[in-house]
């Protein structure tokens, strides 16, 4: 089965990929098929990935696949969430990872609760009107560090300590961070669901 992957980042579709990969599914880009990318003007994780499933999937003829991923704070309810991307913007810093991270740290300045979630939220359709999105929700919980702490990885890793480890995801390798991971977890899950809803067969 072909799907289209409604986004253009390569290193997710090759995450992705190869998540799904005991489906035996080819998961296209959709800017192979001159598909242009969606608005994602709302405000949860959810109607962003499920408008720009769709939009991948009415364009197409296809089924399709979206993400959404952002990181959630406790202590401002939740926030950024979707504008994660854009978080250093709202304090007049150019976009970018360092930014955002030191956007954060002087956000969180004398903040007892540290504790956060990165989440994904991964949608698929088997088309624009389908009734029933499949919907996978990874996340992982962490506490966010007074200080940058390690070079691995990328966006909020260096600040992202995770208990179990005592570490942040900056300071593990690369193969503990995709094994707790928030899209490595919701892509398992999405996985099961298309085992199960698309495909009728056990989860591999
Ligand atoms: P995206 O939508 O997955 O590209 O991510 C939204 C925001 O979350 C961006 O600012 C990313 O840098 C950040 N982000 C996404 N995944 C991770 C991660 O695994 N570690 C740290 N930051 C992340």
């Amino acid at each position: 089965m072909k799907i289209v992957l409604a986004s253009n980042n390569a290193g997710k579709l090759a995450e992705l990929q190869t998540l799904l990969a005991p489906l035996n599914m080819t998961l296209v880009r959709q800017s192979e098929l001159n598909i242009p990318e969606a608005a994602e003007p709302f405000k949860t994780f959810l109607e962003n990935a499920l408008a720009k499933a769709r939009h991948a999937a009415q364009l197409s003829g296809m089924p399709a696949l979206a993400d959404d991923a952002g990181l959630c704070v406790d202590a401002f309810g939740g926030q950024p969430g979707v504008d994660t991307a854009y978080y250093a913007t709202r304090f007049g810093y150019p976009k970018g990872d360092d930014t955002n991270v030191s956007a954060l740290l002087e956000q969180m300045q004398g903040i007892t609760n540290r504790r956060a979630a990165m989440v994904s939220t991964l949608v698929a359709v088997r088309s624009a009107d389908d009734p029933e999105p499949l919907i996978a929700v990874g996340r992982v919980v962490v506490q966010i560090t007074p200080e940058r702490r390690g070079t691995n990885g990328f966006g909020f890793d260096p600040v992202m300590l995770l208990p179990e480890f005592g570490k942040t995801f900056a300071e593990l390798p690369p193969e503990v961070k995709n094994a707790y991971s928030h899209r490595g977890r919701a892509a398992q899950a999405m996985l099961a669901l298309m085992c199960e809803r698309w495909l009728d067969s056990p989860a591999p």
